[in-house]
């Protein structure tokens, strides 16, 4: 398995990430989602309720926000 670099090195502009439950993609938004056109900044919560996971299409509600 890959593992996923969370270290960014900068400050957290806007909320917290959230972990995929099924392949623990991590959607990061500082950097968006590039797949489904997502621009970085968007907090999880603010994407669209048809979004899904980029590497296995798992839904928003499969989704775990990571700890701080
Ligand atoms: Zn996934």
């Amino acid at each position: 398995m890959s593992s996923v670099d969370l270290t960014t090195g900068e400050p957290s502009t806007s909320g917290v990430c959230y972990e995929c439950g099924v392949c623990w993609t991590v959607y990061d938004p500082s950097k968006g989602d590039d797949f489904a056109q997502v621009s970085y900044g968007t907090a999880f919560e603010q994407l669209p309720s048809n979004w899904t996971c980029p590497h296995c299409d798992a839904p928003k509600t499969r989704f775990l926000r990571v700890p701080a």
